[in-house]
């Protein structure tokens, strides 16, 4: 371990770093000094994937170790977890069926002693979609539930009552959860992680409880797990809570090779301006780039700049007005997320973030440009246990709707054009499913048909759009379009980063950064990161170095394709097929932005080639034994 803190003493900048990190994650248990991040031994890849299965009908355990094969081909994270799903779910299940598997994985970097290695994953059939789901979060509850010495969990069943799973070094326990059913997610977090000291709890609020079919996994207070429901899918099992307590190790193949490369790593990012302003900035800096290209979402995705944005345009002026200070997840130098101050008589609290999808969804989107009122509605979603992205949707739908005179006053029992401080009481209206909530939480499809105009929900394949304008570059509108889980802005990377920018690579970009960042998923790899300087080569040295197994940039897109055409056959086996790879009227129809309309029929059979699929989107038989998935497709083309 002092060798790693001998190798950043190299580095000022990091340093400085570190230790105001490490103040900051005082009661956390240091990942600098925990026996848990012993650089001995080896694991993944290498022995054996171990996975927790939980009945929770019956209340039983069973440790499954996966296969090696399966490892090779799937990795862990993302990957591993689509394959259980894939074998185990029936097709056309409903996702609240008791029989939905709740999978939570790990991948072989998560917790270990290299930065970024916070995320785990959570997969399931979405209520809010019918598709594949796949989320992940950051924090400490990865890494710790890591050295509880599993790498996953399945859940299955449904509990008889309130329960939640308390897994430490000594094996699970369900314990009961009466008294904590109904808490928000704060309350309930802070409750069990006094009641198991050191434990880091993943948990549902009443959103959760509540079957809104947007709601999240929180961990760390403020880190969700979000977007199609997992959460939903987690009350729906009766499962208030997963608190993990490990002492145990995370191992790795080769210790000096890792170190040395992380190493690199940070001397190289001490001159990286680019690193620097993400550190600096986290994702508030992307608001001013997002009106400069006309992609910020406003006005339920009417326009791509919001006028009030204007001022924020210079990042500095957020941290000014509402950061108290920058947090990091488990050992991580970086420290990109802020944690904000609200200065509300009702919410005096202060609370992580709000990040740049939510500050353009229930911000922007929602005409809404007072970021103390951002911060507010971030807070309550994430007391709440809701996905901000997908709320935001909703709200900018029936503020819509309010305004054309589809959805009338006395249905909501109060005025809501755009920029109405009344979507306040809405939002607790949905996670409680009261009033109009009913509704809305049942997601944007049934809420706009129930008022005549389903193409007001701004959502693919029943998710909604994420932050940014897909008018103002056409392979937003690609990737949003034919992303497997729904309208979500992390399984591809934004196309106008440095050396992505030529159009005549549109088609060929979204397919591979899509494959690659199934495969980053799996690793895992933090999103924030890996779209950067961890790209390509990195990351696959890095995986090298941790699993024992030699990747190449080639290797990992190739893996991750193989995963990204699973996902499709699971989504094609539930009956969403390639009539589902589109966007709302709005954004193929109307020319908001920039005079133009995406122009998805010419992009989609270009796509669909690339791929190796046929015209209607389905993957060949070529192309799948190519991926070594003829025996998944049997069956299904
Ligand atoms: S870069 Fe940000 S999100 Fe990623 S691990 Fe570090 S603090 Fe967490």
């Amino acid at each position: 371990m002092s060798v790693i803190v001998q190798s950043f003493e190299q580095s000022p900048s990091f340093t400085d770093d570190l230790r105001r990190i490490a103040y900051q994650n005082r009661n956390i248990p240091n990942p600098f000094i925990s026996r848990g991040n012993s650089f001995d031994g080896q694991r993944w890849g290498l022995e054996f994937v171990k996975v927790l299965r939980v009945d929770l009908t019956t209340g039983r355990f069973a440790d499954q170790e996966i296969s090696k094969e399966d490892c090779r081909k799937f990795l862990g994270g993302r990957g591993l977890a689509a394959k259980i799903l894939y074998e185990e779910n029936k097709p056309r299940i409903d996702a609240f069926d008791p029989e939905n598997r709740l999978i939570f994985m790990a991948g072989p970097y998560t917790g270990t002693q290299g930065s970024f290695t916070a995320f785990y994953n959570v997969t399931t059939k979405a209520p809010l979609t019918g598709a594949i789901l796949s989320a992940h979060s950051g924090g400490h509850w990865g890494p710790m539930f890591r050295k509880t010495g599993y790498d996953g969990i399945v859940f299955k069943g449904k509990s008889p009552k309130p329960v939640y799973l308390l897994i430490t070094d000594k094996g699970p326990e369900l314990k009961d959860a009466s008294d904590l059913w109904g808490r928000d997610v704060f309350k309930t977090i802070d409750e069990l992680e006094k009641r198991h000291e050191r434990s880091k709890a993943a948990v549902i609020g009443p959103a959760g409880e509540k079957l809104v079919r947007y709601a999240s996994i929180m961990n760390d207070m403020n880190r969700a797990a979000g977007r199609g429901g997992v959460g939903a899918v987690m009350g729906s099992k009766n499962l208030k809570a997963v608190a993990a307590l490990g002492t145990g190790q995370v191992n790795i193949a080769d210790v000096e090779g890792f170190r040395k490369a992380v190493m690199e790593f940070y001397q190289e990012g001490r001159d990286n301006g680019e690193l620097y302003k993400r550190r600096r900035y986290g994702t508030w800096g992307l608001p001013g780039r997002a009106n400069a290209s006309k992609t910020q979402a406003a006005f339920n995705f009417k326009e791509g700049y919001f006028a009030e944005f204007a001022k924020y345009e210079d990042p500095e002026v957020i941290i000014d007005l509402i950061r108290v200070r920058d947090e990091a997840c488990f050992s991580c130098p970086f420290g990109c997320s802020k944690r904000s101050r609200i200065n509300d008589p009702e919410y005096p609290l202060t609370a992580k973030g709000p990040e740049h999808e939510t500050m353009a969804l229930v911000g922007s989107n929602c005409g809404l440009g007072d970021m103390e009122d951002i911060c507010r509605a971030n807070y309550l979603c994430n007391e709440l246990g809701m996905d901000t992205i997908t709320t935001g949707a909703m709200v900018s739908c029936a503020m819509e709707l309010f305004e054309e005179g589809y959805l009338p006053e006395k249905d909501l029992g109060f005025p809501l054009e755009f920029g109405n401080k009344n979507m306040f009481k809405l939002l607790k209206q949905i996670a409680h499913r009261e009033g109009i909530g009913e509704l809305m939480a049942q997601g944007g499809v049934t809420f706009g048909a129930k008022y005549g105009h389903p193409e007001l929900f701004m959502g693919i394949k029943g998710m909604g759009i994420p932050a940014w304008h897909p008018q103002a570059l056409d392979a937003l509108g690609l990737q949003y379009a034919t992303c497997n889980t729904g309208g979500a802005h992390t399984k591809s990377t934004m196309p106008f980063y440095e050396g992505r920018k030529d159009p005549a690579y549109f088609v060929e970009f979204t397919k591979k950064d899509q494959d690659y960042l199934a495969a980053a998923d799996s690793g895992i790899l933090c999103w924030i990161i890996y779209h950067g300087p961890l790209w390509g080569e990195k990351l696959a040295e890095w995986l090298t170095y941790v699993t024992g197994t030699t990747y190449t940039p080639e290797g990992l897109e190739a893996l991750g394709e193989r995963i990204w055409n699973l996902e499709r056959l699971f989504n094609m086996k539930a009956g969403i097929t390639g009539k589902d790879d589109t966007l709302p009227p709005r954004i193929l129809k109307e020319p908001r932005v920039k005079n133009r309309v995406v122009v998805l029929d010419k992009l989609l059979p270009e796509y669909y080639e690339r791929r190796g699929w046929d015209q209607n989107g389905v993957p060949t038989r070529e192309k799948l034994k190519e991926l070594a998935l003829e025996k998944e497709g049997a069956g299904v083309i």
